[in-house]
């Protein structure tokens, strides 16, 4: 059985303030032990959410990683580094990394590569923009963007990632998918996984992002290859995101 994962995005947003909120919202929800949470706050807050979230089941998780280990790389961070600030996830491949900051799916791969070494987990984030689900381009954007990862690892390595699919007309517009639309997404990827290697394809959480939000989540949850949500603008309000998590388990 894959264990569901919902994880907050916090994006370029939040405060000291918020992850006290949430760390309390978090203590007395109980949300269930068959459930996996995360906060993935902005790079500045990660040495603060270990210490304050320490007593929390959650997990904590950052943005986006540069995929070489040091050097001259102004204003970067590593895995290593990430590693040492107690963090569990990374987000590789973001739908605003790939275009507001140009990472292609080469640049993915190669933070995904360095994610695995330090031992984190990848969670790589793959979706099609509107244009590209108009014009019928659905499987080739999304197969594309998971191959081209999947294919470049080893047996081991891909037995550590988790898969995020985000349309990227859903991210931050309110218009979510339905969850048929989401729901077959996700069986197709999961039907792509499991051509390569079954296992694979049995073991893979695949999340759902893009305008998961309270009121929806337990329907989208709900879908037998829907197994988490990364969530954005409700993951900032910490009811919200609780009620997220209760929906899932
Ligand atoms: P919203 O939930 O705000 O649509 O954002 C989704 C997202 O991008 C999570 O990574």
């Amino acid at each position: 059985m894959r264990k569901p994962l919902i994880a907050g995005n916090w994006k370029m947003n939040g405060s000291l303030a918020l992850l006290e909120t949430m760390k309390q919202a978090l203590s007395s929800a109980r949300v269930s032990s068959d459930v996996d949470v995360a906060i993935i706050p902005p790079f500045t807050l990660l040495m603060s959410a270990g210490k304050i979230l320490a007593g929390s089941s959650a997990g904590i998780g950052a943005q986006t990683l540069h995929p070489e280990s040091s050097g001259a790389y102004t204003g970067e961070i590593s895995a290593s580094m990430l590693a040492e600030c107690g963090v569990r996830y990374v987000l590789v491949g973001h739908s605003e990394r790939r275009t507001l900051f140009a990472e292609d799916d080469q640049a993915v791969l190669a933070r995904v590569k360095a994610a695995l070494g330090a031992g984190l987990v990848p969670v790589l984030c793959v979706g099609e923009t509107l244009e590209e689900r108009e014009t019928d381009r659905v499987e080739t954007v999304v197969l594309g963007q998971v191959s081209t990862v999947i294919d470049a690892l080893s047996a081991e390595e891909r037995s550590r990632l988790v898969i995020a699919y985000e349309p990227v007309w859903a991210i931050g517009t309110g218009r979510t998918a339905t969850p048929d639309q989401a729901q077959q997404v996700h069986a197709m990827i999961r039907s792509w996984l499991s051509d390569k290697d079954l296992a694979l394809g049995e073991s893979m959480r695949l999340l759902y992002g893009g305008s998961m939000k309270a009121d929806n989540a337990a329907d989208l949850l709900s879908r037998p290859d829907i197994d988490g949500g990364l969530i954005g603008g409700a993951s900032l309000k910490p009811d919200d995101f609780i009620a997220i998590c209760h929906a899932a388990g």
